[in-house]
């Protein structure tokens, strides 16, 4: 079974967000499992510190390597990757994520304050994921974000849904647009390709508007998507 261990000194905020909907239906039927280590149990001293300021100073507080090092070490090592939520990682991307949804689950941990010690971090063999490339208080929603992503991938959780492959970056374009009902909204009609019943146009027209929104919104990942295209067989101007 796929599981997530976190690491973290807020438990309280799991399951959170995973414990609704999707997630939290396959998480209840047991599709995957979740368990949460609360840092502090390894604090030391009368007031479990886990933390203490930077060597060379500057600002904040910095997660103790030792301490870090004692709660990866109580949940064994299973083999599952060992994550660190960090905005220095490589940033999170979908092909990661099927990755990761394909494998056995991840140990995640969560930084707080400044970060952790550099040396847990190579000690423990730990990989740093970004969620994007913004900071947030701590590692916890990024987790969050992570997982989401990798459990709706698991085999039974998305349902009836085929979908996946046509979805934003699967084929490294943004998916095209979606109606229903009503047939008029404000004037707006669905557009009548949609109505036609002819599949094949219907998929030509949703890869053509997928390929204009992605020119238009991503020019990172249209140039890796032309890049990737057989060339033209006209000649181009
Ligand atoms: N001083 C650090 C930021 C610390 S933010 C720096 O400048 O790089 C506190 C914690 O929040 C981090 O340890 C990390 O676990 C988490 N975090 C912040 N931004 C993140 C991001 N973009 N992706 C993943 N985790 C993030």
């Amino acid at each position: 079974m796929w599981r997530a261990s976190i690491l973290t000194l807020y438990p309280e905020m799991f399951p959170g967000p995973l414990g609704v909907s999707l997630s939290g239906e396959a998480l209840a039927t047991g599709t995957w499992a979740l368990d949460v280590s609360n840092i502090r149990d390894f604090g030391q001293g009368r007031h479990r510190s886990v933390d203490d300021t930077p060597a060379g100073g500057g600002p904040g507080m910095v997660i103790r390597a030792d301490v870090l090092a004692q709660a990866i070490d109580a949940l064994g090592d299973d083999g599952r990757p060992r994550l660190l939520m960090s905005p220095r990682g490589l940033p999170l991307q979908q092909a990661h994520v099927r990755a990761l949804a394909a494998g056995d689950g991840a140990v995640i941990v969560c930084g707080r304050f400044e970060g952790v010690d550099q040396r847990v971090i190579e000690a423990r063999g730990l990989t740093e994921v970004s969620i994007g490339d913004y900071v947030l208080s701590g590692g916890e929603l990024g987790a969050m974000v992570l997982i989401d992503a990798c459990v709706r991938l698991l085999p039974g959780v998305m349902g009836g849904a085929t979908s996946g492959d046509e979805e934003s970056f699967e084929n490294g374009l943004l998916e095209y647009p979606h109606y229903t009902r009503p047939l008029t909204f404000e004037d707006r009609a669905i557009p009548d390709i949609l109505r036609s019943g002819h599949h094949k146009n219907i998929a030509a027209w949703r890869r053509s508007e997928a390929e204009a929104l992605t020119r238009e919104r991503r020019p990172d990942l249209w140039a890796a998507y032309e890049a990737r295209q057989p060339p033209p067989k006209k000649k181009r101007r």
